[in-house]
């Protein structure tokens, strides 16, 4: 079917950290390649100026990439601003004025969540929803029940398919790879199992903190932010099956499928962590019990992943900012050809982009002993990449929703993590600049690959790498 383009974008939430942060780089970024044609207009409720706006696109910009004034000279000029309170139909009826001829605006809700209701119904009654697009931002709710409330509320206004659900892990390419890896290399399908792997860790690390936003990290925590969403959406890629096609509707299908088939978490398969000096931020309770940092073990029922463990961790202030996944392989038979450690994939997602094989060798000499060899076959700094949002952004407007998140996922994967919200066990402490809680690594207890001596949780790897 033939879908029409989004003639207007449309940004609640305009003054706010996500457009500074994400938004305001990524339509610079569509307007140096020429793919940005439409209007954008901010909405906001602070009385600011058009030059005042243009004044904090420019700012985020020269903060985060390479500036160019004829290029934001042009995006300038597409940049409109109302300044109005979100569920105020003089608002909307201002907004339906500058839209003016648009037919197929695009709402992006940069707004926090709880304005959400009252800026769908105001579009609706305005107008501003016909024949409209709209982006939300991931987290999709709080729990199960808030997310199926969300869908219920987007749902009185717009239809399925043209609601947006940003997750912006989908939108990056490194994820997207994981992807293509899996399902465009034979060699793969036959080891990518029970049979042959291990156990599969995945990590987001960032060694910085809550950077002045503790009241809205309170609102969240790490299983929330990260783990429900964007760590949920690579445990997805590595571990669906293959999709039918490469359509929206089989990916989403089969992610979907995949969730309903991981157990619930329990308590015992959770362990959260708290960095000291936490609750000392602006913002935060002097007695949060809000994790800063979650590793979580997951069970896959399916006949591919049965006995697997997947293990996940995330957290603030830890050694590295660095996002990896790797799939460790069960010990070869002759162990003493691979101490340390196992035959591995190495995917690392941010902030470079890396898949790599690690495998042993022969070390040159008399002996008969392996050395550890990293093959690389993406080895990507970053930067040289279409962020996520650009790509995003670009695809909403085209009306493609390959990469954005279903429904039937969303609800899935709250319900695996249901129970560990907001768990009263109080959070475990640790010191900012280490790997967590080592509680942690009890988690991986009796999984260990070849070398027995260290732990699945453990830090990133660290080997020497052999560059083909
Ligand atoms: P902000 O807290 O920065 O809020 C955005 C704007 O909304 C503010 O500039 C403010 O504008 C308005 N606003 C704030 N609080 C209220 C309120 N209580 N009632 C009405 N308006 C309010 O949000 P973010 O930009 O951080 O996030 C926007 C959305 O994106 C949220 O849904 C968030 O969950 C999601 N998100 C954000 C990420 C980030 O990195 N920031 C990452 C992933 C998702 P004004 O006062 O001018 O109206």
């Amino acid at each position: 079917m033939n879908m029409p383009k989004s003639d207007a974008l449309v940004i609640f939430g305009a003054t706010g950290d996500l457009v500074y942060k994400m938004i305001f780089p990524a339509l610079y970024a569509m307007q140096r390649k020429g793919n940005l044609h439409v209007p954008v207009i901010g909405v906001a409720r602070s009385d600011w100026t058009i030059d005042r706006f243009r004044a904090r696109a420019r700012a985020s910009i020269e903060q985060q990439v390479d500036f160019d004034e004829a290029v934001f000279a042009k995006l300038a000029k597409r940049l409109q601003y109302i300044s109005g309170d979100y569920g105020v139909a003089t608002t909307h009826a201002a907004l339906r004025k500058k839209l003016g001829d648009a037919a197929h605006p695009l709402h992006f809700l940069a707004i926090p969540p709880s304005v959400f209701p009252k800026v769908i119904k105001a579009l609706g009654e305005s107008g501003c929803a016909k024949g409209a697009r709209v982006i939300v931002e991931k987290p999709f709710g709080r729990d199960l029940l808030t997310a199926k409330k969300l869908s219920a509320t987007l749902h009185t206004v717009f239809d399925e398919s043209n609601i947006f659900r940003i997750d912006h892990y989908l939108g990056k390419e490194s994820v997207q790879n994981l992807l293509v890896f899996r399902f465009a290399n034979t060699f793969l399908e036959p080891v990518w199992n029970r049979e042959f792997i291990q156990s599969v860790q995945i990590t987001m690390a960032e060694d910085f903190g809550v950077k002045g936003r503790g009241g809205f990290y309170e609102e969240s925590g790490a299983i929330r932010d990260v783990i429900e969403n964007h760590l949920f959406q690579v445990v997805g890629f590595l571990a669906m099956e293959s999709p039918q096609t490469t359509s929206q509707e089989s990916i989403r299908d089969e992610l979907a499928k995949l969730f309903q088939m991981i157990r619930p978490l329990s308590a015992e398969d959770v362990v959260r962590g708290q960095f000291r000096g936490y609750r000392e931020e602006e913002g935060v309770a002097s007695d949060s019990n809000v994790e800063t940092f979650a590793a979580a073990r997951l069970h896959i029922d399916s006949p591919r992943w049965e006995g697997v463990p997947f293990f996940i961790r995330a957290g603030k202030c830890l050694p590295t900012t660095m996002t990896e996944v790797l799939v460790m392989f069960k010990p070869p038979v002759l162990t003493n050809l691979c101490p340390g450690q196992a035959n591995y994939v190495r995917f690392q997602l941010s902030p470079d982009v890396t898949i790599a094989m690690g495998a042993r060798v022969k070390r040159p000499g008399d002996k008969l002993i392996g050395d550890q060899t990293e093959l690389k076959v993406v080895d990507r700094p970053h930067g040289d990449e279409m962020t996520a949002y650009e790509r995003l952004l670009g695809d909403a407007m085209v009306g493609d929703g390959n990469l954005f998140a279903g429904q039937e996922g969303v609800e899935a994967a709250w319900r695996i993590v249901e129970s560990v919200l907001d768990l009263e066990t109080p959070v475990l402490e640790y010191e900012p600049g280490t790997w967590g809680p080592p509680e942690a690594e009890k988690l991986s207890a009796g999984t260990c690959g070849c070398n027995s001596a260290s732990s699945i949780l453990r830090p990133v790897l660290e080997v020497g790498t052999t560059k083909r």
